[in-house]
């Protein structure tokens, strides 16, 4: 048998509402969900394809601290429901999609917004705006088998106390058995797969000492600092 030739790169995990972890495999992230975030991003609301783009496991981080990052002077909050597998496969029946979901928390997909207009523009990839260090904080992931499969209910973010965004689950374009479905016919899902489920309009900057409050009736809220 051989050996690894440097140390072996851990895992990473996520908490649960239990205290127990969640390894994270892969991070998808869904663009352009709602169609008020979409209209203010420039973008016809009508029902397109969706498109997803990627994080890495270890962006995802439940310190409740968001550390400034560097090259980056309009970085925005975007409040999303993190939906995570506990099993995968392709070509997943719609009828069969939440069959595969473990459970929901509440994340924040933080954008160096001004790198992802420049990449936009030039007709390069997202990830030096998106997929950055610390880029997704998270909540601890509620199971399914207590909460069920949300659907509806108040998705908003404060910071400070003022209110920021806002809108309902209700309102996602594709639903997460939409999601899971479509992803599982381009790639194999696997458990350890989170789906990041796009945020509603208000997407707005923070800066140094700002405090995020995340919220989704029924997930708790996500108190973050950005440091
Ligand atoms: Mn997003």
């Amino acid at each position: 048998m051989s050996n690894h030739v440097i140390p072996t790169p851990q895992v990473h995990t996520i908490p649960t509402s239990s205290g127990d972890t969640f390894p994270v495999r892969r991070v998808y992230c869904i663009g352009r969900n709602f169609a008020a975030h979409a209209v203010e991003m420039g973008h016809d609301p009508d029902r397109e394809p969706p498109f997803f783009f990627q994080k890495n496991p270890n962006n995802l981080d439940a310190s409740g601290e968001f550390p400034y990052p560097p090259h980056s002077s309009d970085v925005h909050h975007e409040v999303e429901l993190l939906v995570c597998l506990k099993s995968g496969g392709t070509n997943i029946a719609l009828n069969q999609a939440l069959e595969h979901v473990w459970g929901y928390g509440v994340s924040l997909d933080m954008t160096r917004r001004d790198l992802q207009g420049e990449m936009k523009k030039m007709g390069r990839p997202w990830e030096i705006g998106k997929a950055f260090e610390n880029s997704g904080p998270v909540g601890p992931v509620h199971p399914a088998s207590e909460i069920g499969h949300p659907d509806k209910g108040r998705i908003s973010v404060s910071v400070n106390g003022e209110p920021r965004q806002e809108g309902d689950l209700n309102q996602m374009i594709w639903k997460v058995p939409e999601m899971i479905s479509y992803l599982s016919e381009y790639f194999e899902l696997q458990a350890g797969d989170v789906i990041m489920a796009g945020t509603p309009s208000g997407v707005n900057s923070i800066v140094k000492g700002d405090v995020m409050e995340a919220e989704i009736e029924g997930l708790g809220t996500l108190t973050v600092r950005v440091t």
